[in-house]
């Protein structure tokens, strides 16, 4: 283990109060050991440092990177295979994951075992700060939690219900268990948020509701915390970087978690945001060295706070995020399905660029493609088998080819849009 390091988990608990210029410090020493380590491992990057006429000394911290150009998610999708691997990772030890992220275009992301336990360590100090505490036990409403060693010594457990069954079975098994914090996206808490009145749930006093991955409305969190009786709080997280920010207690605002990711926010006119002001969330990973992002556009818009509010956390803060929305779609049964298996199978067909899935009626769905090379008709074949092994029999699943899928003002796309009943004409 390097000194910084050593010195990165020494001060891990207490540097959310550091001062911000001390932040800083700590951020832009990691900032310039990740660009001479993209220099000399990432041919990707050596190119285009140079292509910028950039020297790797000349980045000397946060204010530095500016200088360089930002990294799209079509600069990504232009990379050959393994250009953007730092020399020397072994692929089949890391882990990866596909993003579609806000605009819907897979990208593939590459981290080692030790990089995501990082990032997952930084995601629990957040909630820690969001008032979990060691011994209350988390219930998770998705796919099961990866155990790590706390857990197994029988601190901060997590457990889950799947999504992936009806809404009225995942109340039934979320009654049967004992958890003091529950984890959920909002669209699928939305859906059960009507059965929740009614259950044990509402006796049990919860702690905590930690939402995310999904933007939630001040309207279901209004109703949430009058039913349940407990705080919400929201996470806003990407799969490239894990936690990206988390709603403060003290505060109310985001605090970026920026011992994890340096974090610009730029305007349309290209600069970096002032109070009150949005623009497009442009993140340095400062942990990611298998696979570096440097002044990658997330593709989320969010604004600086107009004025700072005096906050324990030295942080930086922003208050407003737009981000991808997916909803849960209505079944002829009465049922509902959760987007995110829709996703997972739109991601996995090569030659899917950009994607789009709007439900017109119960039983009718249409999947908008944008194509690039290797989409064919087998592929369209499979992309409809995939839908239809999710969907009860009868829902009509019809697959379209179109120039172009149009993101709305922000870059906002709703990439899922379900059937909300009948609209006027
Ligand atoms: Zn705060």
């Amino acid at each position: 283990m390097s000194g910084l390091e050593i010195r990165h988990w020494a001060g891990f608990a207490q540097r959310p109060f550091l001062a911000p210029e001390r932040v800083r410090a700590y951020q832009d020493a990691r900032i310039r050991r990740l660009i001479h380590h993209a220099w000399r491992n990432v041919a990707f990057y050596r190119r285009r440092f140079e292509d910028a006429g950039i020297r790797p000394e000349e980045i000397r911290g946060g204010a530095d990177l500016q200088r360089l150009p930002i990294l799209t998610k079509a600069d990504l999708r232009a990379c050959r295979d393994g250009e953007l691997l730092a020399r020397g990772v072994d692929e089949a030890s890391c882990l990866a994951e596909i993003s579609s992220g806000t605009t819907g275009e897979p990208v593939r992301f590459v981290r080692t075992r030790g990089e995501e336990y990082t990032l997952f360590a930084h995601r629990l100090r957040a909630e820690v700060l969001s008032g979990l505490r060691p011994w209350d036990a988390r219930m998770k409403i998705g796919s099961a939690p990866v155990r790590t060693l706390p857990h197994r010594l029988g601190l901060f457990r997590c457990d889950a219900v799947s999504d992936g069954q009806p809404h009225t079975q995942i109340l039934a098994e979320l009654e049967k268990k004992r958890f003091d914090v529950l984890c959920a996206m909002p669209n699928i808490l939305d859906i059960l948020l009507p059965l929740f009145g009614e259950s044990n749930l509402r006796s049990r006093k919860l702690r905590r509701v930690f939402c995310g991955a999904e933007l939630l409305t001040g309207a279901t969190r209004k109703r949430l915390e009058e039913t349940l009786g407990c705080r919400v709080v929201d996470f806003y997280g990407a799969t490239e970087v894990n936690l990206v920010a988390w709603e403060c207690v003290r505060c109310g605002l985001y605090h970026t978690c920026d011992d994890a990711v340096y974090a610009e926010v730029i305007t349309e006119d290209g600069r970096q945001a002032g109070a009150g002001e949005e623009g497009s969330l442009v993140l340095t990973a400062l942990h990611s060295f298998a696979m570096p992002l440097i002044r990658y556009e997330i593709g989320d818009v969010v604004r600086r706070p107009a004025a700072p509010r005096g906050c324990r956390i030295g942080f930086g803060a922003i208050d407003k995020i737009v981000g991808r929305v997916a909803d849960h779609l209505p079944l002829p049964d009465g049922q509902w399905l959760g987007p995110c298996r829709l996703i997972e199978v739109a991601q996995s067909i090569e030659g899917v660029r950009r994607f789009r899935i709007v439900q017109t009626s119960p039983a009718s769905l249409e999947v908008e493609v944008q194509r690039e090379e290797g989409f064919g008709e087998e592929q369209a074949g499979r992309l409809r088998g995939g839908f239809e092994k999710l969907l009860p029999a009868g829902v009509r699943v019809e697959i379209r080819e179109v120039d172009d899928i149009p993101l709305t003002a922000g870059g906002k796309l709703r990439i899922v849009e379900a059937w909300r009943g009948a609209r006027e004409p």
